[in-house]
């Protein structure tokens, strides 16, 4: 049992699926056969036995009607009569109460033992036999008949009741392999139809196990039901999955490539100040404030990259007051930059911007912080607010060197930096952009950027509402 058992349990799904579906099909449908079979059996035999019962009464009505003076010997040459009462079929016999049979009508089933009281005789005695081989119902009952007294034995054959419950049971055993072939077939073929997603859902997991996120299975089964949310959930978990690892990737192959000039740069000045250093402190001083210089662009490198691989979702429950963000950020730069000028104006009636504050301080600091540091005049920003009716925008104009049309479309990109713009400035990453434009994609911001060369760059935000 326990082998069966795990050799159940060790089958395909499809197989499992099958196999219970028809024995469970099976079962109900013999259970349901056994029932109907045995009713039948109950209510066919009651019927035969009522058949002989009646015939007997009538008999014994017969008996009865005869008048008191009859002899048995006169019955005997009139009994003619008692032939038209009983069926073909059934075998009367009357016996005397010695036992010794006196008279027989029909002669188609021997006589039945009879073993049994005189009392039991009196009330009727029904039996089912076996005679010759063949069942029969055998009722006996004591009969008078003038001056005889004895009793009658009807043996009624049972053969037409055999031959329809014969038939009946060839039947249902027809039905129920038919049954058992039907059920196979349809449940494999639905189990073969609902499983093939299953199947391709192992597939693709096999897939990306072996050849990575690129070569995926696209699922073909679009049904709304547990199968079709749990492929869907899979997708979405693979997406997720692939978009992290092409960040972590993005970060290693980035983080690799663009520290190693930093460090590069370091090396030499450590060995410049082991080589002479010592003897000449100017050398010393220059190379140290350099190196230092890089170790904090480094430092900067990495938090900046670390933000863009950093894949936080979006808080959907995310305001953000965009005057006071905006306020703290002037205030902030103004400490670093204390020649600059940032002005600050609002139009209209105020209303929250969907954005949590920290991501709309980022992107307001790298802005306004790029139009003073790209900037050869005495920087003046000017920052506006609009708050309209379907969206607010805010409007970042600056007076600074500006971007040419050639290079306006790439100041996003990572690791962007205008040639010039590296010389002007310092410490500068090329990441500061590309963090702003994530965080605006995150909370479907809309950004758009005008710039003349000499005059200024403008950047237009436009929130949701
Ligand atoms: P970083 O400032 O660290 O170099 P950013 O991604 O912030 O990196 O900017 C990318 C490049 O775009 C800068 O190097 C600069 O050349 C150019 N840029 C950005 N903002 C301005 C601006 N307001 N005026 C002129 N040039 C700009």
């Amino acid at each position: 049992m326990k082998k069966l058992k795990n050799y159940f349990l060790n089958l395909s799904l499809k197989k499992k699926w099958t196999l219970s579906a028809s024995f469970i099909i099976f079962i109900s449908f013999a259970c349901i056969c056994v029932v109907i079979y045995f009713a039948l059996y109950t209510w066919l035999y009651n019927n035969e036995q009522n058949n002989a019962l009646r015939t007997v009464d009538d008999l014994s009505s017969f008996f009865n009607s005869q008048e008191g003076s009859i002899t048995i010997h006169e019955f005997q040459e009139n009994a003619g009569l008692m032939k038209s009462i009983i069926n073909q079929n059934q075998t009367v016999r009357i016996f005397n109460l010695d036992g010794y049979e006196v008279l027989r009508i029909n002669n188609e089933s021997p006589a039945a033992q009879i073993n049994v009281s005189y009392d039991e005789l009196v009330k009727t005695y029904v039996t089912k036999e076996k005679v010759e081989g063949k069942s029969v119902i055998a009722i006996s009952r004591v009969v008078h008949i003038g001056q005889f007294h004895g009793y009658m034995q009807l043996i009624h054959p049972l053969k037409s009741f055999q031959s329809m419950m014969q038939y009946v049971m060839t039947a249902m055993l027809i039905a129920g392999l038919g049954a058992i072939l039907l059920a196979g077939l349809v449940s494999s073929y639905l189990s073969k139809l609902l499983l093939k997603p299953l199947g391709d859902l192992r597939d693709s997991m096999q897939s990306v196990k072996e050849k990575g996120f690129e070569e995926r299975i696209n699922f073909t089964y679009q049904i709304d039901d547990e199968i079709g949310d749990l492929l869907k959930i899979y997708q979405l978990m693979i997406d997720e999955l692939q978009v992290s690892f092409a960040k972590q990737q993005q970060f290693v192959s980035d983080a690799s490539h663009e520290l190693r000039t930093p460090i590069q740069a370091i090396e030499g000045h450590l060995s410049l100040i082991k080589r002479w250093g010592k003897s000449d402190p100017e050398i010393m001083e220059e190379s140290l404030n350099t190196s230092i210089k890089e170790v904090q662009r480094m430092k900067k490198m990495i938090e900046e990259l670390l933000d863009l691989a950093r894949r936080e979702d979006k808080d959907i429950e995310a305001i953000a007051n965009i005057e006071k963000v905006l306020q703290s950020v002037k205030e902030e730069l103004l400490i670093i930059y204390r020649d600059a000028e940032i002005q600050l104006n609002f139009i209209g009636d105020p209303k929250p911007v969907a954005i949590t504050e920290n991501a709309l301080a980022q992107i307001a600091r790298n802005i306004i912080e790029n139009g003073i540091r790209y900037n050869d005049k005495n920087p003046i920003i000017q920052v506006q607010v609009n708050f309209l009716t379907e969206n607010t925008f805010l409007t970042i104009k600056d007076n600074g060197i500006g971007i040419s049309q050639n290079n306006i479309q790439k100041i996003f990109d990572r690791f962007f930096r205008v040639d010039d713009s590296r010389e002007a400035v310092g410490g500068g990453t090329g990441l500061g952009l590309s963090i702003t434009k994530m965080l605006a994609d995150k909370y479907d911001i809309e950004m758009d950027v005008s710039s003349e060369i000499g005059e200024g760059t403008t950047f237009t935000l436009r929130f949701p509402n």
